[in-house]
Parts: structure tokens; sequence; C-alpha cells
């Protein structure tokens, strides 16, 4: 039944909070092997929700043990395709069937509104898992004329696309169990076993996926959880040896020592790392479709999102009127807890985030830039008000550096060239917007604009059939799309002689 009011969870959800706190290892609840645990906070009252396990190097490497294997034994990945397909859709009925039991949950850990939890969390993972479910059928090869020395034999060479082996899937706390899904499902599909690992601060819709995986049909052993930090888990994690693929979404700085540990164990990764998204506005956009448009691409989860806007560039004509209208929409939202279905700012995900975010906020003050559309928010919970920063300078940290919260900034340009140049002019590349009605500007300017991602009159939409992945330092490699299994798979040539 969907949330009416405060009293109103998902017994599910009661009942899962109630249990004790365990890793998810070989299709079973395991304890921790030394007692280590930590808390798990409601973004809402900064009070503990529940208690996860800080899992110890020997855990990581028993979930990886038993990654590899079910790997080696094949109880998975020699199943039919169709029967690895299947299961896939039996899971996405199963998440769409708990649908408003997992986005409360995800509300509860991570603090977003439960609308976003039920239609993107949740509804959009739906459709990413019938998406990768379908891609289980599609692997195949190439056949190849070759050159080789003829007479009486004649060649026949091909290509195998083969699952790599395990997958060390790391994600972070924004789309817990959306992201988990962007790890899990390309190694599942591709015929890999995975153990995850969630950020520590989100740790808990990814165990429910991998227990509600196992009764899909997943065998045991192949989707493992492992909870705890960067430092201890993420490492053991990152540095084991029969972990094959790295499959990373996080901060650029994070990215990077994972991307020197995959080299070190010369293992394949991807990495999804952050943005500083810029949108440019042209003088003939249409504002009433700009601003509805930011407000979503700038705010949506409380900007806590990889792709959102959070650089705006608009050329001089429109200035006025954009802030102005962006003005107003920040000053009339609602402020609440993700679980009050009116409320439209809602909690960032934790108290060191909050106070990351403000710290950004306070040194834009203190240089003086003009801030707009600031509301009042409760003093309990991780609440920060939304702002627009009205021109700020290139030396403002806020300008170049990734706040991952629900701050815009808004600088007039005197042209769509120099709006161009400022939008290029940083070491992100993840994401962009173009606003017009002409048709040749935005041809023009998607051509020459460097980010993975470029919407023209829309901002932060993406698609599992839609690549998607950074320029520069937002990342290496795709996610999504007809080749998401490529990264997870090694590539065999086979040359016959006959
Ligand atoms: P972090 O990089 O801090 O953490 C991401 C994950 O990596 C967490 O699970 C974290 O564990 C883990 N981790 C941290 N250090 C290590 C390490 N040394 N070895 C292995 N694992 C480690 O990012 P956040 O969780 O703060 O997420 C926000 C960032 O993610 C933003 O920069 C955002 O842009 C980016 N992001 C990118 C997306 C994309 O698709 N490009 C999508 C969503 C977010 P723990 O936190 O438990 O310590």
């Amino acid at each position: 039944m969907p949330y009416q009011g405060p009293h109103d969870i998902d017994p599910a959800v009661r009942a899962f909070l109630k249990r004790d706190p365990a890793l998810f290892i070989e299709g079973a609840w395991r304890a921790s092997s030394d007692g280590e645990q930590f808390a798990v906070f409601d973004p809402a009252t900064g009070k503990e929700l529940a208690k996860a396990v800080e899992a110890s190097e020997g855990d990581v490497d028993a979930a990886v043990q038993s990654a590899h294997q079910a790997f080696v034994d094949g109880r998975w990945r020699l199943l039919r395709p169709a029967d690895r397909e299947k299961v896939l859709l039996k899971l996405a009925d199963l998440l769409e069937n708990r649908a408003e039991a997992f986005a409360q949950l995800e509300t509860l850990e991570q603090g977003k509104s439960i609308h976003i939890a039920r239609m993107i969390e949740v509804g959009a993972s739906v459709d990413w898992i019938r998406y990768a479910a379908g891609l289980a059928t599609k692997l195949s090869g190439r056949t190849f004329d070759v050159s080789l020395p003829g007479g009486p034999s004649h060649w026949t060479a091909y290509t195998r696309r083969e699952p790599v082996g395990v997958v060390g899937g790391i994600a972070p706390w924004n789309f817990p169990l959306m992201i988990a899904l962007w790890k899990v499902l390309p190694a599942l599909a591709s015929g890999c076993s995975i153990v995850l690992k969630p950020s520590e601060v989100t740790p808990l819709t990814a165990l429910w996926l991998a227990e509600t995986a196992l009764e899909a049909g997943v065998p045991a052993g192949v989707f493992n959880v492992v909870t705890g930090g960067g430092a201890v888990a993420g490492r053991a994690l990152t540095s084991h040896r029969l972990v094959a693929k790295l499959s990373f979404t996080g901060s650029t700085a994070t990215g990077k020592a994972i991307g020197h540990a995959a080299i070190d164990g010369m293992k394949h990764f991807t990495l999804e790392l952050g943005g500083k998204n810029p949108a440019l506005v042209l003088k003939d956009a249409d504002v009433a479709k700009v601003i509805p448009g930011l407000m979503a691409g700038g705010f949506l989860n409380g900007g806590q999102v990889c792709a959102a806007a959070s650089r705006v560039f608009v050329e001089a004509p429109l200035y006025d009127d954009l802030v102005a209208g962006l003005e107003q929409a920040l000053l009339g939202l609602s402020v609440g807890s993700g679980l009050d279905p009116q409320a439209q700012v809602n909690p960032l995900v934790s108290a060191d985030h909050q106070a990351k975010v403000q710290a950004y906020v306070a040194d834009a003050r203190a240089q003086g830039v003009e801030l707009r559309g600031q509301i009042a928010v409760p003093d309990e919970g991780y609440f920060v008000s939304p702002a627009l920063v009205l021109n700020p300078s290139e030396e403002t940290k806020l300008t170049r550096e990734e706040v991952f919260g629900p701050i815009l900034n808004i600088t007039k340009v005197a042209d769509a060239e120099e709006g161009l140049a400022r939008a290029n002019d940083t070491r992100l590349g993840l994401a962009a917007s173009l606003w017009t009605q002409d048709i040749g500007a935005a041809m023009d300017l998607t051509r020459r604009i460097e980010a993975g991602t470029v919407w023209v009159n829309s901002h932060v939409f993406i698609d599992p059939n839609m690549p998607f992945g950074g320029f520069k330092e937002s990342g290496l490699g795709r996610d999504f799309g007809v080749n998401w299994l490529d990264g997870y798979t090694e590539e065999k040539s086979v040359c016959i002689a006959h």
C-alpha cells in the first residue's frame, strides 16, 4: 500500500530494519567475523535507523572466494542465456511487486523524496533490469576472413565473448539501489559473479536486493554483498587477486585510486565519476520551459546527482528573467522528510555531506557572492536550503569543485561562444545541456561541448539504451546500451585450421 503518513511504514520494511546486521555471502546472511558494526542514520531525523556490518578483509575474502567458486563451477555462467534472462526478468517482477517497500527503505536510508524513490530508484530500476535481461541472449562474436598460409588447409577465425570472472562492484550513496543494479546487471547478464560493496552511508537496499535476486533464482554465491567503508572493505575488494573487473561509481578522487589498483592487479575497470555539468541557455530559449527543466536538472535528489546541472551560463538578454523565475520557483518549495509526499526539499544524505555543502555556500558568501532563493530548513536532520549562486568568480570554490548539493551557479555571458568556452573550462566532462530553439546552433554546440552526454532542451534524463559515461576526469568506459556487456566480457579469438 502506498505510504500515507509517518506511521504507515510497510511491514516488510519494519521487519527488514529489525533483522540482525549481516553480510550476504553464498546466498545466506552472515554475521561479521570480528563483530564490528556501524550505524545507518535516517537523514530526515539524524537518528539511527539500523546497524550494518563493517566487513573485515577476511569477510571480503570469503565473499570473493564464494563468487569465484560459483564462477569456476559454472552454476550461473553455464546456464543457457535464455535461462539467465528468465531469472533476471523474475527479479524485475519481484522488485516491481515490492516497489513500495523498496522505495520506502531507500527514502529512509538516503533521504530522497518518496516520489523519486518510487519513480526512479525503483521504477527505473525495473526497466533497467528488463533491458539488461535481454542483453543476456544477445552476446555474440564476429567471423573474420584471414590471410594465413594457404595450401591444403583452410582457416576459420571468429571471436567469442566470455564473462571476465568475478566483478567487484563499488557504488555510491546517491542512488544506492539503482547504481548497485548498474554493477549487478551487466555482471549477471554476461555470466559473471559479483561482490558488491555499497556505500557505508546507504547499505540497506543493496542487501535486500541480493536476497531478492536469490529468490528470483540467481544461484547462491553468484551475487554477494559486503558492507563497510572504502578504507577496509573497499580496498580489500579492489586489491583482491580473484577479482577480474572493477566497476566503480563515485568521486573522481576515489576513482583514480581504484584505477591504480586495477592496473596493479591487471583487472578490467569502468569508472563513472563526478561531474561539474554546465547548462548553456541561449537567448532564443523558451524561459518558461528552461525554468522547470533546470529545477529538475539542478535540484533533483537535492542536487546529489552526478549528471545534475551545476553551472548555468545564460546569454545576457535572458539572464534577469531566468534568475527571477528560478528564484520564484525555489521560494515556493515546501521542505520536509522524504517520506512526506508534499515535501519537495528533502534532507541530504549525511551529516558529513551536509557540512561539506554548507562549507561551499559559506565560502561563496564570505567572498561576497550573491545568493538567492534560500528558504528556511529544519535544524533536525541533514537539510540544506537550495540556492542560486549569481555570477561567482572562477576562484570561488563551488565554481570549480563538485558540490553535489542543491546549489546552482547562474552566470551571465555575452554570447554562446563565451558560454561554451566557460562550460568547457573544467577538468570534468560528464554531462551538459543546451537550451535553444535554433536547431543549427544546437547541432553546432552539441559537437563542441566536452561531455559524455549532451541534452538539448532537457537535462538529467538517462535511458538504459543510451550509453552513459564521462569525458576527461569524469570517467573511463561507458555503461548501458547494446554494448554494455563488452566491459564485462573478454573477447577471445579462435583460429581453426581445417
Ligand atoms: P566516493 O568516491 O567517496 O565513494 C564511492 C564508493 O567508493 C563508496 O562505496 C566508498 O565507500 C568507496 N570507496 C571509498 N574509498 C575507497 C577505496 N580507497 N577503495 C575502494 N572503495 C572506496 O563517492 P560518494 O559515495 O561520496 O558518491 C558521490 C560521488 O559519486 C560524486 O562525486 C558523484 O559525482 C559520483 N557519482 C557518479 C556517477 C556517475 O555515474 N558518473 C553517479 C553517481 C555518483 P564508503 O563511502 O563506504 O567509504
